[in-house]
C-alpha cells in the first residue's frame, strides 16, 4: 500500500479524535513529501540533529514533534520551531525549555514522559518522580512552558496483556495528575502512547496521540 493508504487505514481504525503523528526517523524527504502531498502534516523525529534538517528542508507549515531523548545542549536547536516535545523527563531540561522559549518569545508545549514499560533501557519519569517533579514546579515560574500531558512507550513484547496493563497504569496516572494539579486546566488532556505495534491496543487504553512509523513508511532500514 502507498503511504497515502497506510495513513488513511490507521486513521480509519483509530479515531477521528486521536491525532496521528507520524513518524518519519531514516525516512527520507521524498517519502515525507508523500505523506504531506496527501495531506497529512504532523511528523516527528528522535534526533534533534535529523530533526532540524528535516525542518529546514521541507515545507514550512509542518507540525514538527520531538519524541526522543532531549539533552539539555541541545534544546537551543530546536526551541525556535518545534511543536511539542514529547520526552521531558527532569527539571533541569524545563528549566532550560523555558528559557529558551522566552528567547523566541513562544510558549512551548511538552509532555513529561512516564516510564512504564518493564525493560531497563527506556527513558523517563518514575510516577514518584513524576509527583515529585509536579510538586517542585510552582516555585519554578516556567512562564513559557506549557505541560499538556503526558507520553509514555509499552515494553517491546508479544505479551498484548502486558502492553494493555503498562497503558492502562499510565491513564491512571494522567487521571491522578490531572485531578491533582490540572484540574481546571483544559490544556492538560493529551496522553502519547501507541506505535504500530501496539497503536490498537492504545486507542482502547484512552490514547489521545499515536506516534506511528513503520506501519506508515514500511520496516525502517536500522541506522
Ligand atoms: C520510533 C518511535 C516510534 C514509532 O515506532 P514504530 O514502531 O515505527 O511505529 C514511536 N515513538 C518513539 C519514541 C519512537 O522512537
Amino acid at each position: 500500500m502507498s503511504i497515502a493508504a497506510n495513513i488513511e487505514k490507521i486513521k480509519q481504525e483509530s479515531n477521528p479524535k486521536i491525532k496521528l503523528i507520524a513518524v518519519s526517523k531514516t525516512q527520507s524527504n521524498q517519502e515525507i513529501l508523500e505523506a504531506y502531498n496527501s495531506g497529512h502534516k504532523i511528523f516527528a523525529e528522535n534526533k534533534v540533529q535529523e530533526l532540524c534538517t528535516k525542518q529546514s528542508e521541507l515545507p514550512s507549515d509542518i507540525e514538527w514533534h520531538l519524541i526522543g531523548h532531549l539533552q539539555t545542549n541541545k534544546v537551543k536547536f530546536i526551541a525556535q520551531f518545534v511543536h511539542l516535545i514529547h520526552s521531558v523527563d527532569s527539571k533541569k531540561l524545563l528549566l532550560e525549555i523555558n528559557k529558551q522559549a522566552a528567547k523566541h518569545n513562544r510558549i512551548q508545549k511538552v509532555l513529561l514522559q512516564v516510564f512504564i514499560a518493564e525493560e531497563e533501557t527506556k527513558f523517563g519519569l518514575s510516577k514518584d518522580e513524576l509527583f515529585e517533579l509536579l510538586n517542585t514546579l510552582p516555585n519554578c515560574n516556567l512562564s513559557n512552558i506549557e505541560i499538556v500531558g503526558l507520553m509514555g512507550m509499552a515494553s517491546n513484547t508479544e505479551n498484548e496483556l502486558q502492553i494493555r496493563n503498562e497503558f492502562a497504569s499510565i491513564k491512571k496516572i494522567f487521571d491522578e495528575v490531572k485531578s491533582s494539579y490540572f484540574k481546571s486546566q483544559n490544556l492538560f488532556c493529551e496522553l502519547s502512547i501507541g506505535m504500530s505495534s501496539d497503536y490498537l491496543i492504545a486507542v482502547d487504553e484512552g490514547s489521545t496521540m499515536l506516534r506511528i512509523g513503520s506501519l506508515i513508511f514500511g520496516e525502517r532500514v536500522n541506522k
